[in-house]
């Protein structure tokens, strides 16, 4: 037998099986940006290398080990483009979207980190995210987390994810914390891991990050960013805070919360769950309010967020949220005349209700078996189209995921009938 291809290591398939959840995802997602007035924007997946290397910072895990990267045929250095914002705030630059604008974005698709695969952690990935440009204050920071609040409890997660948030303060701030946390890591040199080690002079702020056990208690008793904000930073932090309050949104301050990227200033936040394990972060976002002049545009203060699909699916099926195949009517047919009926009644319906889900039963069978299909492909009502029904001109329903009796209804009722059961 000739041996068989196989899927890139870490470059999962989505299966039938499972394109439900991420079909609702993608639903909700449409409604939620829609519902805040925010306008898609689509990038490339390759990008010059340069570009992630000057965003996201040269000593950081994305740019030191996790790009994918190659020479096109004439020898430029490309990236599959691991995270959205960089792309967007390119894009944004070249085409005159930002200076001097308020822009509210959003975007989505596969993500590519050359990193271990597991459970949640895959090397082509899928994020939807927003950035929203031209504006300083706290308030478009907290419309962000009002937006994925919305999100989770759309998606029935709400209960299972809770929000981390932390300043990094300003520039100048961030440099003089900087030099703050290389004195007091340096007294404990020799306890240090070798990528804490490496990262002592380069970029500190990422041994906060550390998940090593042996390294907590050194990083607990660290001085805390927090704690030495500018008056500027501490104001929009407590801005942002108060907003939260006001909206009963609740959350912990983590001030060993850094994002691995190193555009950030001022906010940070990102949404944790304790029900995946190790790959715990669904979501993640804060500002940077400097990355537009990095990158050659006029000065321009942005903020964004991006959240993994991968692991929102993840935890919603750990969750057991219901996942339903998204088909609303099997229609079956049986007996004579019933076949040719079934299609032009399936095409009548199709006419008069445009998002109908609706599946005709194909290949014969009997009732028994035409049932079992209904059940099996999910359905949520099964149209049952026999001899009796043909002659009185009726339909029989079922009800295939509520306790609800059998009964027969005229055809020229489906409409009604559909559409107020559907609520569409
Ligand atoms: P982690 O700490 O888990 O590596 P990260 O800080 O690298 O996450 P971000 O760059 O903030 O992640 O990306 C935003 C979101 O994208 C993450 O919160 C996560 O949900 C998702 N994500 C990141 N990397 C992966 C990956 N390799 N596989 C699946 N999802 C991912
Ligand atoms: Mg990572």
């Amino acid at each position: 037998m000739t041996e068989k291809i196989k899927a890139i290591r870490g470059m999962p398939d989505i299966l039938p099986k499972d394109t439900a959840l991420w079909l609702g995802f993608e639903q909700h997602w449409r409604q939620l940006v829609a519902a805040y007035g925010y306008e898609e924007i689509r990038f490339p997946i390759v990008e010059s290398t340069g570009l992630f290397k000057r965003s996201i910072g040269e000593i950081t895990d994305i740019v030191e080990k996790e790009m994918f990267t190659f020479n096109s045929k004439d020898n430029e250095s490309l990236t599959l483009r691991p995270e959205g914002t960089a792309g967007c705030v390119r894009a944004g630059i070249e085409h005159g979207l930002l200076y001097h604008q308020v822009q509210r974005l959003w975007y989505s698709g596969p993500m590519f980190r050359y990193e271990r695969p597991q459970k949640g952690r895959y090397r082509q990935f899928y994020q939807v995210g927003v950035e929203a440009f031209g504006l300083e204050g706290p308030d478009i920071d907290a419309e962000h987390i009002f937006m994925m609040k919305r999100l989770w409890g759309w998606l029935g997660v709400e209960a299972a994810v809770s929000l981390q948030v932390n300043s990094l303060g300003s520039s100048a701030t961030r440099n003089e914390y900087r030099k703050q946390l290389i004195d007091y890591f340096l007294k404990y040199e020799n306890e240090l891991d070798e990528d804490s080690k490496r990262r002592l002079h380069t970029n500190p702020l990422r041994i906060l990050d550390s998940k090593n056990a042996a390294m907590a208690e050194i990083i607990h008793h660290a001085p805390k960013c927090h704690e030495h904000l500018d008056t500027e930073s501490r104001v929009h932090f407590e801005g942002f805070l108060q907003l939260l309050t006001d909206a009963g949104i609740p959350y912990t301050v983590n001030p060993n919360l850094v994002r691995g990227l190193d555009y950030y200033n001022r906010t940070v936040y990102e949404w944790v769950t304790n029900s995946l394990g190790a790959q715990g972060t669904v979501c993640g976002g804060g500002r940077y309010d400097n990355l537009v002049a990095q990158l050659g545009g006029e000065p321009t203060p942005g903020v964004g967020l991006s959240a993994g699909i991968d692991r929102i699916i993840l935890l919603q099926q750990a969750l057991g949220v219901l996942q339903t195949s998204g088909i609303d009517v099997y229609l079956l047919h049986f007996g004579d005349g019933a076949e040719q009926k079934a299609f032009l009644l399936a095409e009548k319906m199709r006419t008069q209700i445009r998002d109908l889900r609706l599946v005709v039963h194909c290949g014969g069978g009997n009732f028994k078996q035409q049932f079992k299909k209904a059940d099996k492909i999910g359905a949520r009502l099964a149209f049952i189209l026999g001899e009796e029904e043909v002659r009185t001109n009726t339909i029989g329903v079922k009800f295939l995921r509520e306790a609800q009796e059998q009964r027969s209804i005229s055809i020229n009722e489906i409409h009604q009938f559909l559409t107020q059961y559907l609520g569409r």
